[in-house]
């Protein structure tokens, strides 16, 4: 048990089986503040026996943690969330210094976080078996709903406390062990923290390990092993295609959750409250520097209030803060490290090349991009056309209503969306006819409640995380009959 007054240290540890203890691959991960660039830790990497002996330890393990029953297990999870309170100013830092989250986003994320851990605490009392009906005279068929085993959780950097704890905190509680490959930029919230407080929360050795290596290394072996039957991927869609073949085409077959990129619509119709739309608009856009998924990629406006919207929502980027994420007032931090700085550069020249009108271009200092807007972007546009993950965006032109919904719908992707109509009804028949997993009305698509279900369509993803949906995907149904009296056999 650690001190709850003391911070957590160690953190370059792992647990590894029950241990927590250095990666044997002898390389050293260093981790850094994309902020200044300050080292915060030197991480010596897992390699394929680590992985080996976390997925061997996490099924033998998991049958006694599956049969402490249900109080038991809802105990770790509310201890858990009383740990999330008690270390909330810890946790904000690391995800501030780690992934360059302002203190606004950090807050959220420490609080999504948070809401999944208390859903999941429920989740054991609401996991229910059924009896239903059989033709068969004499048969009673029953289903039981039991854990699945083992859960693979592979995670990304830009939400890598949340995103990692919505598959861990469901997973636990519902009788499953689990093993986390966390994001290289992100491996301290992405799974690191989360073991400490599990461990202080009570949760039996072994049953969470965290291997910290590069996702081109380990990988592979951590989709295709034996041991899980379940891996939830949260990330980019190439490298989530590549992990639903081998899980699914691979010599083990296994279930598989897919939480992948994203294309958010974000659509202002000729009745909306364009002021409100705005104030919608710079948010659902500039949160985490648009390094979320869901976060809006396409702006389109119908032309009848197009040039009221980018007036005003020039005016308003302009004013937003760039600069020290520590910073109270601060809205938009650091971009996640150097290579993605890079992709969006490239980015920004590729708008200009293709004919994008430049409504503003803010500056860049180290990993600090301001914002760029262009206006008059075609469907056909790279920045209309791809997932951004960065503070730029397009503004595009509609003709009207039915216009707006073909271009809404012009993606390979579909996880969120949103829609400003002064009309809710007209907004939710507009909303109906959009692909998308989800979309709010006269709100951002930058939305995500414990109880609610999150996921996408198209290639950004399969399946759904939170709530009941959550207690679907981390359980198994198992059919099982009693034949009550002997039966009649037609030969
Ligand atoms: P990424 O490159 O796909 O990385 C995500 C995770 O996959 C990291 O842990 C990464 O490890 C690992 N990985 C990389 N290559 C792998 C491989 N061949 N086999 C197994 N694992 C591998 O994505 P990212 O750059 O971190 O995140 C940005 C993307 O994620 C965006 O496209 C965004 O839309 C998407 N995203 C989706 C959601 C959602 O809920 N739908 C949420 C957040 C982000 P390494 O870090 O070691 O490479
Ligand atoms: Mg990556």
């Amino acid at each position: 048990m650690s001190d709850s007054n003391a911070v957590y240290s160690d953190l370059h540890l792992q647990p590894i089986a029950g241990q927590w203890r250095a990666g044997a691959a002898g390389k050293v991960l260093k981790v850094s503040n994309p902020y200044d660039g300050a080292l915060l830790l030197e991480v010596p990497q897992a390699n394929r026996s680590d992985l080996d002996a976390a997925y061997a330890e996490a099924a033998r393990v998991q049958p006694q943690w599956a049969a402490l029953g249900p109080s038991a297990r809802a105990q770790v999870l509310h201890q858990a969330v009383a740990i999330f309170d008690q270390r909330r100013d810890e946790i904000v830092d690391w995800i501030i210094r780690e992934s360059g989250s302002t203190r606004i986003k950090a807050l959220a994320e420490w609080g999504a976080a948070r809401a999944i851990t208390l859903e999941s605490a429920s989740f054991p009392a609401r996991v229910h078996g059924r009896i239903v009906e059989s033709d068969v005279p004499g048969k009673e068929s029953r289903v039981y709903r039991s854990a699945l085993g083992v859960v693979g959780v592979i995670s990304p950097w830009n939400f890598p406390l949340h995103l990692t704890q919505r598959s861990i905190a469901p997973a636990l509680a519902l009788g499953n062990a689990v093993v986390v490959k966390p994001a290289s930029d992100t491996p301290v919230c992405g799974g690191l923290l989360l073991a400490r407080i599990f461990e202080e929360a009570g949760l039996p050795a072994g049953v969470f390990s965290v291997v910290v290596g590069a996702g081109s290394k380990i990988g592979d072996a951590f989709v295709e092993h034996p041991i899980p039957s379940l891996i939830t991927f949260t990330g980019s869609t190439p490298v989530g295609q590549g992990i639903g073949r081998l899980a699914s085409g691979g010599q083990h077959l296994k279930h598989v959750a897919l939480e992948l990129g994203g294309n958010s619509p974000f659509v202002v119709l000729d009745d909306a409250d364009i002021e409100q739309a705005v104030n919608a608009a710079v948010f659902g856009k500039f949160l985490h520097q648009g390094q979320i998924c869901m976060a809006i990629n396409r702006i389109i406006l119908d032309a009848k209030v197009y040039d009221a919207f980018a007036q005003r929502f020039v005016a308003r980027v302009k004013q937003l803060k760039v600069g020290d994420p520590q910073s109270i007032d601060t809205v938009i931090g650091p971009v996640i490290n150097a290579r993605q700085l890079q992709g969006l550069q490239e980015k920004i020249a590729l708008a200009r090349k293709e004919g994008a009108e430049p409504l503003y271009e803010g500056g860049l200092q180290g990993n600090l991009l301001a914002p760029h807007v262009y206006g008059e972007v075609q469907a056909e546009m790279d920045l209309a056309r791809n997932e951004i993950f960065g503070p730029l965006v397009g503004l595009i032109r509609a003709r009207d209503e039915a216009h707006a919904l073909a271009l809404a719908n012009d993606s390979e992707f579909g996880l969120s969306s949103a829609v400003f109509s002064g009309n809710l009804e007209r907004g939710v028949n507009f909303a109906r006819q959009v692909r998308a997993g989800m979309t709010h009305i006269n709100d951002v698509p930058v939305n995500d409640e414990a109880n609610a279900p999150f996921g996408g369509e198209k290639n950004s993803g399969l399946g759904r995380f939170n709530g009941d949906w959550a207690i679907d995907e981390f359980t198994r149904d198992h059919w099982i009959s009693l034949q009550h009296r002997p039966r009649q056999y037609p030969f």
